[in-house]
């Protein structure tokens, strides 16, 4: 956990490129913002690929600085990762994701489901069943509508023990899947072990199909492997026809992307909602 941490620290530093001292003011500013609520989830549908309709969304951190403005995630969830302050931030996520999806579910979308993003170290703390119950009865959502993604790289650290989470999880009646697939190096013998419902193949391998060769066949490879197994499948990143006929014609199960819509404030989400009403 040491050495992710600083690479994380190292991450943040190059790839933003900002001195200690400014990622001090950060750090400041992450605490206060939880605070102060200055979180905001957006939302992205999630399609299914044969009947082209909307069955789930995921939702995704913004931060609304009060100077700097809507900052995305890739640029704080590495420091709040690092400063334990992913664990409160990952706990309000869930709490207004779970919130939210209720109200929708209320209001006449009754099928519509929520992928939520868990970091490591929330995958890691031994009171996460017992927070996700407690979310889970202060918002009355049905467990079976939520869908809890993690990474791989999360499960590899300790199988064993990542399995036994996965369990306690899966026993509440969440579904969980294992995001940015192809990226780390699941072995197939642990693959079928866990209790999983989802695999979502990493953007990276859909972005250059289906002219790239290789991601075309890691990508076909992914999804008759996902089949094989009994798991669902679903490809992120998606953003032209080609690759949506690409990954139709190979049987993928959902997709999500800017092809059909970028992440979404509450208010816009629910337009979309509206018009799958309509169709
Ligand atoms: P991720 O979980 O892999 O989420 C997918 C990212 O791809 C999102 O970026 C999404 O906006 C972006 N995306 C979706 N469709 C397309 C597309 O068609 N093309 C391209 N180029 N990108 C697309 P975002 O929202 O900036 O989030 C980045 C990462 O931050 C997420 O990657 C996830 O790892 C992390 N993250 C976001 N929200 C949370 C959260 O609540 N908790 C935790 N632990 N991590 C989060
Ligand atoms: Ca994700
Ligand atoms: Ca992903
Ligand atoms: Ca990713």
């Amino acid at each position: 956990a040491k050495d992710q941490g600083r690479n994380n620290f190292q991450m943040y530093d190059s790839g933003m490129n900002v001195h200690a001292v400014e990622r001090l003011q950060m750090e400041k500013d992450l605490r206060k913002a939880l605070e102060r609520e200055e979180f905001l989830v957006y939302y992205q549908p999630q399609i299914d690929i044969k009947s082209n309709r909307m069955i789930g969304m995921e939702a995704l951190v913004r931060w609304q600085h009060p100077e700097r403005g809507m900052i995305a995630p890739g640029l704080f969830i590495p420091l709040a990762e690092e400063t334990d302050l992913i664990v409160p931030l990952g706990e309000w996520v869930m709490r207004t994701a779970c919130a939210q999806t209720k109200r929708w579910h209320d209001a006449g979308y009754p099928d519509i489901r929520v992928s939520i993003n868990l970091s490591a170290h929330q995958f890691g703390q031994a009171t996460l069943a017992a927070k996700v119950c407690e979310i889970l009865e202060q918002t009355g959502i049905a467990p079976r509508y939520v869908d809890l993604e993690i990474t791989e790289s999360i499960t590899m650290t300790n199988v064993e023990r990542a399995i036994s989470t996965m369990l306690e999880l899966k026993n509440l009646g969440l579904h969980i899947s294992i995001d940015d697939f192809g990226t780390g190096y699941s072995s197939l013998s642990y693959l079928k072990k866990f209790p999983i419902q989802t695999l979502k193949i990493d953007q990276s391998f859909v972005r250059d199909i289906p002219q790239d060769p290789d991601d075309a066949a890691i990508a076909t490879a992914v999804i008759a492997m996902a089949h094989s197994l009994n798991l669902n499948v679903i490809a992120e990143g998606v953003e032209t026809e080609e690759q949506l006929e690409f990954l139709r014609e190979r049987n993928c199960d959902e997709f999500q992307g800017y092809l059909c819509s970028r992440p979404l404030p509450v208010q816009e989400f629910e337009k979309l909602l509206q018009q799958e009403l309509q169709m």
